[in-house]
């Protein structure tokens, strides 16, 4: 690596500099461990971008381990999304994937090696005497009567908890360190506890299992992982990490290194409420588009390409912050606007008859596909005499600086010609169902011959051949900036916006959109960018909305 390239490093790049020049590793191993208890979200992108492109960028390897310590929350489903999704934002393990129930074996053996040394015990007090036991902030703790049994009895009564003779609850393997430690984690943390749920991958093999700071260290070990990366959260656990992988002399010595979780503004990121929010029907499932799980966000139409941007842009920090929607949705953008089809749809569609356009004509024009992407081509969108507009685009008494059709005015209709609003037609209410117009059919592409200017340029679609579409239009999920963040005595939910929905009905799209492939992305002219959805089985194509484009169309034509 030159010089120029450890130019822009961040603090975990510097730590891995480092070691591979003074020769402590001179090839870097990451691991990105999810616990298959949820799907993934945004949150978990940004650990695997970091694991996975730190890797790449070191000529390093990173592996994927699933941290299946807990038989009661974990499952299959979670880990084939885990898989998916990973694979979907672009990174790959080999053959690499590991789960930490593959070193079960390996860690009661080490268990038992502490036993051996005196540094682990059985406790069998009840869960709420260990938290009373265990002091507080300010106090220390008290030693668990249980502490000074013989290694032999020790070893003797873990093997009949793995034998299973005795039930959930009744006892615990503890590490014997320091009960007045100023760090609460190190005061004789459990290890083991026993629970008769079967694991979705070992069955009911075991009834012991092992704890998240025991487990996750060992398994880094024995992986050969040089540095851990983890968030914040865990910074307090450091001295146990440590602890554990230094009674080893067999193994080597990962290190674990913190970094900032990510937050997201009016985003709720904790998979325990993720859970709430697709069990309490609060959303259509794991994958509904307004989540900030990667299957929402795939099914919403981010593409890989942005969320990977938007990771690298906000970089790792030491403290902990919160990050802007509208960032996420800027590379969202920027990505798409490279790469979607541009089509006209009709959201809200208002009748304009042509009276000088003779009756049974359909004229195909010209309209390209991407202005942003020379190679993307140009296709062709029927013009005829009854075509439909935007309600917005029309007023019959517009207000001042209205850029859009109002009686007597003329405007361009993308990509076909200018017309001019010659009548009004209203029902008994006195709504607006229909716009007489003339055009001129000397402004064939929407550009007039005698070059005069016009108000403003409308999307359009032709009555008789465009095709209805459901589309679904959404907003954010929660109504407050910081939702996690709630005044005591309120609930998260309670900020939850109840028309992030909106369903529209009568939407009418051009005829080429009818070949739209599910996860396609389109952008509706003028509107935003939307994505054909996976769900093909209802009677109307339906489409998401992506995010809507930053300012209209009116200047950039
Ligand atoms: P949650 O708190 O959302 O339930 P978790 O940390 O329990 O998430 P894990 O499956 O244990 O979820 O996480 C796997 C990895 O992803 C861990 O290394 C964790 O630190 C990281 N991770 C989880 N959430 C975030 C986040 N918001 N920002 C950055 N990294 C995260
Ligand atoms: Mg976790």
């Amino acid at each position: 690596m030159t010089q120029q390239e450890y130019v822009n490093t961040n603090f975990i790049e510097d730590i891995i500099i480092e070691d591979r020049e003074s020769g402590k590793h001179p090839s870097i191993h990451t691991r990105f461990p999810p616990e298959p208890n949820g799907y993934l979200h945004i949150g978990h992108a940004k650990s695997i971008c970091l694991n996975f492109g730190l890797a790449q960028k070191y000529n390093g390897l990173c592996n994927l381990r699933m941290d299946d310590t807990n038989p009661s929350k974990e499952d299959e489903e979670y880990v084939q999304s885990i898989i998916n999704d990973i694979k979907w934002l672009g990174f790959d393990w080999d053959e690499r994937f590991f789960f930490a129930s593959d070193y079960f074996e390996e860690l009661y053996k080490y268990a038992c090696q502490l036993i051996e040394k005196g540094l682990a015990y059985v406790c069998e007090l009840t869960p709420e005497e260990v938290r009373k036991s265990r002091g507080t902030l300010t106090e220390s703790g008290t030693n668990s009567p249980f502490r000074n049994r013989t290694a032999q009895e020790n070893l003797a009564i873990f093997h009949r908890m793995r034998a299973g003779e005795y039930p959930e609850g009744s006892k615990t393997l503890r590490v014997k360190i320091d009960m007045t430690s100023p760090n609460i984690n190190m005061r004789d943390p459990i290890i083991y506890r026993i629970s008769y749920a079967t694991h979705h991958k070992t069955g009911n093999t075991w009834c012991i299992y092992p704890m998240y700071d025991y487990a996750h260290c060992i398994s880094d070990a024995l992986e050969h992982i040089t540095h851990s990366i983890c968030t914040l959260e865990f910074e307090d656990h450091r001295p146990l990490y440590d602890w554990f992988v230094n009674q080893f002399t067999d193994l080597p010595k990962p290190r674990q290194i913190e970094f900032a979780r990510l937050n997201i503004t009016y985003t709720v990121m904790s998979k325990r409420k993720l859970l709430e929010l697709v069990k309490g029907n609060y959303v259509n499932g794991w994958d509904d588009p307004r989540m900030p799980t990667l299957c929402g966000m795939r099914r919403r139409g981010y593409t890989p390409q942005a969320i990977r941007n938007f990771a690298a842009q906000i970089g790792v920090a030491k403290f902990n912050g919160i990050s802007d929607l509208e960032l996420l949705e800027h590379f969202v953008r920027e990505d798409l606007n490279k790469k979607a089809t541009r089509v006209n749809v009709v959201l809200n569609p208002l009748k304009v008859t042509i009276e000088n356009f003779p009756e049974d004509e359909v004229l195909w024009l010209d309209a390209e596909n991407n202005p942003e992407d020379e190679t993307a081509g140009i296709r062709q969108i029927p013009f005829s005499k009854h075509i439909l507009i935007e309600q917005d685009d029309f007023s019959e008494n517009p207000p001042p600086k209205y850029f859009r059709l109002s009686p007597s005015k003329e405007i361009r209709l993308k990509h076909a010609f200018y017309i001019t609003c010659k009548e009004v037609i209203k029902n008994s209410d006195n709504t607006v169902v229909e716009v007489i117009c003339t055009y001129d059919p000397e402004s064939k592409g929407g550009w007039a011959k005698d070059g005069r200017k016009v108000l403003g340029t409308s999307h359009w679609v032709s009555e008789k051949e465009a095709i209805p579409i459901e589309v679904r239009q959404y907003t954010k999920l929660f109504l407050d900036k910081e939702p996690e963040n709630v005044v005591p005595g309120t609930d998260y939910k309670d900020g939850i916006n109840k028309d992030s929905l909106a369903i529209m009905n009568n939407a009418l799209a051009e005829p080429s959109v009818a070949k739209a492939a599910a996860g396609q992305a389109f952008q509706f002219l003028r509107q935003g960018y939307y994505v054909a959805d996976i769900d093909t089985t209802e009677s109307k194509p339906i489409f998401n909305l992506t995010v809507k484009l930053k300012d209209g169309w009116t200047k950039k034509k």
